[in-house]
């Protein structure tokens, strides 16, 4: 019986390694035509201030809509194009985009807000990151602060052993002069998170909704994340805090000094359009 048992849960394992590795194949064939034809699009979420419970920002975040393979979320293909390389191109596509709708704006007077894209880890290795960089800067010349990267800490830690490139500290250092703000992602899920903040001009600290999570459970979490914040507030940096969905943590963080909340009980990720428009509305008010 248990060997019957044991065969079958490995033919079931077998079968779903099996229809990963086809999907993998489906999005690889795909990805290409998808960002050359436009399928990848980009979705904001509101940030708010929580002084005054206004939006004062947003994060992009990649959706892509494939004929072939139907909606799908970025944890159904990020991963697959950390390891094939692909994120590098759609992070560009994505800054790009970003970059050309607020210069639009701006130049027909509307309302903006900074917007913050995400940036993979392999850039901080990738030959010519800076230079990419420099030339999207140079195109679209946007007021200091108005984009923001989000660099996580795990980027910064694989740095550390390529010697042949530039330091992650030079890195981030030339990044903001190029006028983009710079934010720390996922703050507190990895093992070095207070160590990076000794040298890296970091400007904004977002911290992961799992510490929100399990200081909601925890007094010693509690303590923990009250304290985070307060580093961050006293090294000068914006705090936030990502995956808000109660009035109660909205509370208990306002409480704690938190500055920017995201989350579902704000507002969900939506078209950029229909962002925009959100924003136009309010100004009107
Ligand atoms: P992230 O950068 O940490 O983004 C936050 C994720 O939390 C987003 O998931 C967002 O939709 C989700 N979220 C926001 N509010 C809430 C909430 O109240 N509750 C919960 N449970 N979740 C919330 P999403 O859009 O699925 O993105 C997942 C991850 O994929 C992102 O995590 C980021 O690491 C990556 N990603 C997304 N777009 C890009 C991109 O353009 N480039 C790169 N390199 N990575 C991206
Ligand atoms: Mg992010
Ligand atoms: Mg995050
Ligand atoms: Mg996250």
């Amino acid at each position: 019986n248990e060997i019957i048992g044991t065969n079958q849960t490995i033919g079931i394992f077998n079968s779903v390694m099996h229809d990963e590795l086809l999907h993998h194949q489906q999005i690889e064939l795909y990805m290409e035509k998808g960002l050359a034809e436009g399928e990848f699009q980009i979705h904001l979420q509101a940030k708010y201030d929580l002084a005054t419970r206004e939006i004062c920002g947003a994060e992009a975040l990649i959706r892509w809509q494939s004929p072939e393979l139907g909606f799908l979320m970025p944890n159904h293909f990020i991963n697959l194009f950390e390891r094939n390389g692909f994120v590098l191109k759609l992070d560009y596509f994505v800054l790009e985009e970003v970059c050309k709708i607020l210069s639009e704006r701006l130049k027909n007077k509307l309302p903006v807000v900074p917007i913050s894209v995400n940036q993979s880890g392999l850039h901080i290795s990738e030959r010519g990151y800076l230079s990419s960089m420099q030339t999207i800067a140079d195109r679209y010349k946007l007021p200091r602060k108005l984009v923001e990267l989000e660099l996580t800490e795990t980027s910064f830690i694989d740095f550390t052993t390529k010697k042949e490139n530039e330091s992650a500290l030079q890195i981030t250092r030339r990044l903001k002069s190029m006028g983009f703000s710079l934010s720390m992602d996922d703050f507190c899920t990895g093992y070095s998170s207070i160590a990076m903040l000794r040298n890296l001009p970091m400007d904004i600290m977002k911290i992961d909704r799992s510490m929100l999570l399990s200081a909601e459970n925890s007094e010693r979490s509690l303590t923990i994340l009250k304290q985070v914040i307060q580093m961050g507030r006293s090294l000068n940096m914006r705090v936030l805090v990502e995956g808000i969905e109660t009035d109660a943590q909205e509370r208990l963080l306002k409480a704690a000094g938190c500055h920017v909340g995201q989350g579902y009980l704000f507002a969900h990720p939506v078209p950029m359009e229909q962002f925009f428009a959100q924003l136009d509305k309010n100004a009107k008010k």
